[in-house]
């Protein structure tokens, strides 16, 4: 089965949260399970071509509604991934940022699931590459099961299945019709989407025509059929599910790039099998901190963007209280809103000899707070899968999170005994005071219970969050969204 993936973000060429690194990963993990899975995605003006072995490799013309667009096809292989980069004047190939303006993103991402559509047709004539379903991200590329749908009178693309993967419903894409009208693309006619007012919403344009959808969680594929999670697309969402088009797929991890045994961040590499270096990462990341010296203490990590979704306007009130009345050392890494990132810093400011506020983006810190963390604190108000959990249990920090979306997915609870099940600490309310409340469970569990700590760590490093699982999954989906087009 032939895929093709249309994505705005991959790691390692271009990353803003985990859509880059799924789009990172997935393809990678299909392929070893037999899918000829490939990727396209805009050639972004900040990626390093040289580093990357990515070449030109050639160019096609696409009419569009106002003119003829020249299109550069760029290609490498990441991982035995046959990667495509589109450049073309003036929607990508230059600038320093991943998105830009909401209204020029529109267009330009618009013009890229077009450009998509376009490409893989230039593969099936130049490389005999003929896919069979097209699979689209997030609201940038979403568009294309649309097009595809659209261009199903040709048997070119009649039988070709479309998929749709929701990571996160916060961003859709919405007021795009007067892009879309310029581009003269019809949307106005899907009467569910009129029905709702979400036809130039391009997120809802790819829930309804997509053959299927997938939310990135199956926590998440349940909370956004509800008001609060599915900011305003529920109703749509629910009608699909109603079909049994709506499925939820945890997301995978990469565990050989999230290997705390082979991490090249990481200054004292240790495993399940040989923890006994572990703290040795936590004094060597006070050091680097400038924080006491202190192996002993229990010490915090967050790693994380700082907007309303990570819920950190709840954490720094708790810790607030929490260093005014504990022993512990905190560390955030995060940049984002300005009100938290100053609200991270006063917390410094005031405590200073036990927390840090590093504001900005480390790859390499991050992987070392991981390493040194004891409890890794994540309070999302929705959080459809998170990576940054499942990355501190691989690296033994317990997780303190949110009984949400894929947190709850990925997290069991401490059962408050010998730890015979139990990967880390859940809470359900959004307040301070549960965050608060629950850290204090996870200190006095770290403290008093180590023996039954020390069992949830292990547990935690040793479970599987490979791709296997959900590879295998996704390969389902392909073949009903595949199916359903060779049936008729
Ligand atoms: P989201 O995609 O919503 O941001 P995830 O938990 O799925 O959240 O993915 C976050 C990823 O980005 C993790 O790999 C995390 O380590 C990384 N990350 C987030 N913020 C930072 C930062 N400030 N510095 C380094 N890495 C970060």
């Amino acid at each position: 089965m032939n895929v093709l993936f249309s994505a705005a973000e991959m790691t390692p060429f271009a990353k803003a949260g985990g859509l880059a690194d799924v789009i990172g990963s997935l393809p990678k993990a299909l392929r070893r399970i037999g899918v000829d899975a490939r990727v396209v995605m805009p050639l972004h003006g900040f990626i390093q071509r040289g580093r990357y072995n990515i070449a030109y490799a050639f160019h096609y013309q696409f009419g569009r509604r106002r003119g003829v667009a020249d299109i550069y096809v760029h290609h490498t292989e990441s991982d035995g991934v046959p990667v495509y980069f589109l450049e073309s004047y003036p929607f990508f190939g230059q600038g320093w940022q991943l998105y830009t303006d909401t209204e020029w993103d529109k267009q330009r991402f618009i013009a890229f699931s077009e450009f998509t559509l376009a490409l893989a047709w230039q593969l099936a004539q130049r490389e005999g590459w003929k896919l069979d379903v097209l699979h689209v991200h997030d609201w940038h590329t979403a568009l294309g099961s649309f097009l595809v749908a659209y261009s199903r009178f040709d048997s070119f693309w009649q039988p070709v299945g479309t998929v749709l993967t929701i990571h996160n419903m916060g961003y859709q894409g919405d007021w795009a019709g007067a892009a879309l009208f310029d581009a003269g693309i019809p949307t106005r006619t899907q009467p569910d989407l009129l029905y709702h007012g979400k036809d130039g919403n391009l997120l809802a344009i790819a829930i309804a025509y997509s053959d299927m959808i997938t939310a990135v969680s199956p926590r998440y594929a349940e909370e956004i059929q509800y008001p609060r999670f599915g900011e305003g697309l529920e109703a749509l969402v629910r009608w699909r599910a109603h079909g049994g088009d709506v499925m939820g797929i945890l997301n995978g991890l990469d565990m050989e790039r999230n290997d705390p045994a082979t991490d090249p961040a990481l200054l004292h590499p240790f495993s399940v099998q040989n923890l006994a270096p572990r703290p040795l990462n936590k004094t060597a990341l006070q050091a680097q901190l400038g924080l006491p010296q202190r192996a002993d203490v229990p010490f915090i990590g967050a790693v994380t963007r700082l907007t309303a979704q990570k819920g950190f306007d709840l954490a720094i009130p708790a810790l607030y209280q929490l260093l005014a009345e504990d022993d512990v050392q905190v560390v955030v890494l995060g940049s984002g809103e300005s009100h938290l990132e100053d609200g991270l810093r006063t917390l410094e400011y005031t405590y200073g000899n036990r927390m840090r506020a590093v504001i900005g983006y480390d790859a390499v810190l991050s992987q070392r707070i991981y390493a040194a963390s004891d409890l890794f604190l994540m309070p999302s108000r929705y959080e459809p899968c998170g990576t940054s959990q499942m990355i501190a249990m691989r690296y033994g920090a317990l997780p303190v999170v949110r009984e949400t979306g894929g947190l709850a997915d990925t997290v069991q609870n401490y059962d408050n005994k010998d730890a015979d099940v139990g990967t880390g600490f859940v809470f359900l309310w959004e307040t301070p005071e549960a965050v608060l409340g629950t850290l204090r469970w996870a200190l006095e569990t770290y403290r008093n219970r180590s023996e039954a700590f020390r069992r949830m760590q292990l547990r935690a490093m040793q479970t599987d969050f490979s791709w296997n699982k959900s590879a295998a999954e996704y390969v389902r989906v392909y073949e009903r969204a595949f199916s359903r087009h060779r049936s008729g």
